[in-house]
């Protein structure tokens, strides 16, 4: 469809098109379905089961949702997980002596402490005590170190998966302009990372990035990890750009929800959102994720490919931090 013809390269005025949606669920699922032939054959070769911990501090429900997942995911690939919790009230010192015992057990082949920890416990220190081979978020000091030297470690989940997901549309990263919305630690960093190690020209926004919407309309790949439901907007986003979201907001009864594009129903009340406006950014990128179903399924299958990779570290010296690449593309 011509919006209109006379302004050169005004984003708003090219033909529109209409997005492949990117199946996230469908990837992971396969995934999920690899790594269970490759889980068997680890144990078949060892005679035990790579071993994932999750440690939830607290009973905050969301975080109690995400461990079950996890937990749930990682038995259905036939792996042994070990689900630890502790009291809301649970010192620095419980905590990080919880780690320890998960450290030195070798039936634990990977651990994971569900973020956020709560507020009077330090989350970034108590991750820096789990030990870099178990560290299966890649979130500890020396695989974010490693990461960004450029060379093995395990990698954060969510930028590994990300990473399967652009793969999976063929995307063109080398030589891409890349542009990560949000900086975090977690996800924003190690994202940027990844995508400066597979050549692309990255840029990271934050809270205080002027101009936001003229950075992203520069992006090939525009990828957006802000918890801001809808910040990105149609003219946010280069025609033909790969738009990946990993926004999840979970919008409240009383929030409106409504498609900004006319004639496309209006989502039901209370969802999930993503940093990204579906329907409006679908008519001008060449692929997008959807949420749910498009950022979220692959983290937990990343996490799965990361137990296995840890797994094979601790029992196959072969295997060691220096055979754990980035995940296959
Ligand atoms: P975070 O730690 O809160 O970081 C948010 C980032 O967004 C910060 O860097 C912040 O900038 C930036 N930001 C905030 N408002 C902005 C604005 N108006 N314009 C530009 N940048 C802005 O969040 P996170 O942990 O990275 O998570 C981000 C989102 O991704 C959340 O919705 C989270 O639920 C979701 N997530 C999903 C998955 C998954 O598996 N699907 C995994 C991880 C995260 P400053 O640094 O300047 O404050």
């Amino acid at each position: 469809m011509d919006r209109d013809t006379s302004a050169g390269c005004n984003i708003n005025t090219i033909h529109a098109m209409t997005a492949t949606i990117i199946d996230g669920k469908t990837i992971a699922a396969r995934v999920r379905a690899e790594l269970g032939e490759q889980v068997r054959a680890f144990t078949d070769r060892t005679g035990h089961s790579p071993g994932l911990a999750t440690v939830l501090v607290g009973e905050d429900p969301a975080s109690a949702v995400y461990v079950g997942a996890k937990q749930r995911a990682c038995a259905e690939v036939g792996m042994t997980p070990f689900d630890e919790r502790l009291p809301h009230t649970a010192t620095i010192e419980q905590v990080a002596e919880r780690l320890q015992a998960l450290n030195d057990d070798p039936a634990v082949s990977a651990i994971l402490l569900q973020l956020p920890v709560p507020a009077h416990l330090d989350g970034p220190g108590l991750t820096s005590l789990i030990d870099p081979h178990k560290d299966v978020d890649g979130l500890t000091p020396v695989n974010a170190g490693l990461l960004s030297l450029g060379q093995p470690g395990l990698r954060p989940c969510t930028p590994s998966g990300v990473m399967k997901l652009l793969a999976s549309v063929d995307t063109q990263i080398e030589g891409a302009e890349a542009v990560v919305v949000g900086r975090s630690n977690l996800f924003g960093k190690p994202m940027a990372q990844l995508l400066l190690q597979a050549n692309a020209t990255v840029t990271v926004c934050h809270s205080r990035t002027r101009h936001l919407h003229e950075v992203c309309a520069r992006a090939d790949i525009l990828i957006a990890a802000v918890g801001h439901p809808r910040l990105i907007q149609r003219n946010f986003v280069k025609p033909g750009a790969v738009v990946i979201d990993v926004g999840m907001n979970r919008l409240a009864p009383e929030q409106p929800n409504r498609s900004d594009v006319k004639g496309v129903p209006d989502p039901p009340v209370s969802s999930l959102v993503g940093d990204v406006d579906f329907a409006a950014v679908s008519e001008v990128a060449s692929a997008i994720t959807p949420v749910p179903g498009g950022v979220g399924p692959m983290t937990i299958a990343m996490l799965l490919h990361n137990t296995l990779l840890a797994a094979r570290a601790l029992a196959e010296p072969s295997h060691g931090m220096h055979a754990m690449g980035d995940p296959p593309r």
